[in-house]
């Protein structure tokens, strides 16, 4: 027997989180029984769990490490038709959302999983995995510059936390810079980059925690080892 709201983020419902807030709520239903109590154990194989009455399958957690290309955006659906990561997941039967988010420009490193408890773990701002950029960007930054970038950087939405920066290569009139976050705010490396007067041309994620791209081209995807999800959790 397990707990329901585990059998709720298993499914892909929701995180475990939320999943209690949907159980409060009362949309949940175990063998034709509204249920509103957290504690309640259910057994997955046997009964039959409803939320706002369509069933839920247990499904097989799933674990993608995408090369994101460019030209496509972070969701799952999107209103104006315009391509998306998913797009990209051909082989897979479980329904996977993007860990977190890169810009519609922005290539590298994404996760899509369809394990909510684990999304929610990594986007939460307290767990602060960190985050490797190397972005392309007008203007060479000098050393006071780069150490600005890494004590922090007065954004409208507030100070960021201390990060890593480092001046990667010098071309004409631009340089790559590397730059490792643990925050994940909107559009936070370019932003921070436009307020040191070096704006973005060209970003892209290399590292998220403990991953990176070894051996895949935009467009590419695999399924995580069992090492690499423990490593995660
Ligand atoms: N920071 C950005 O500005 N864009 C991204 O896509 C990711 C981080």
């Amino acid at each position: 027997m397990e707990r329901l709201q585990k059998v709720m983020s298993q499914a892909g419902v929701a995180s475990r989180r939320k999943s209690e807030d949907i159980i409060t709520a009362g949309r949940v239903e175990v063998n034709g029984e509204v249920v509103t109590e957290l504690g309640t154990k259910v057994d997955p194989e046997q009964d039959t769990i409803k939320v706002d009455g369509q069933q839920i399958k247990r499904e097989k957690l799933v674990y993608l490490l995408l090369n994101k290309p460019q030209g496509y955006i972070t969701t799952v659906d999107d209103p104006h038709n315009r391509r998306t990561v998913i797009d990209l997941i051909q082989d897979v039967s479980q329904a996977v959302h993007p860990v977190g988010r890169l810009d519609k420009d922005t290539e590298g490193l994404l996760l899509l999983t369809n394990d909510g408890d684990l999304t929610y773990a990594l986007t939460h701002p307290s767990h602060g995995i960190d985050k490797t950029y190397m972005a392309t960007v007008k203007g060479v930054p000098n050393q006071s510059k780069i150490e600005a970038l890494e004590k922090g950087i007065k954004l409208k939405d507030g100070w960021t936390a201390p990060a890593e920066a480092k001046l990667v290569a010098e071309l004409a009139e631009r340089a790559v810079v590397s730059l490792t976050i643990h925050e994940g705010r909107k559009h936070q490396v370019k932003r921070m980059l436009k307020s040191v007067g070096h704006p973005v041309e060209e970003l892209k994620r290399i590292k998220f925690g403990p991953l990176d791209l070894t051996g895949l081209s935009p467009g590419e995807y695999r399924h995580l080892t069992n090492s690499e999800i423990k490593e995660l959790k």
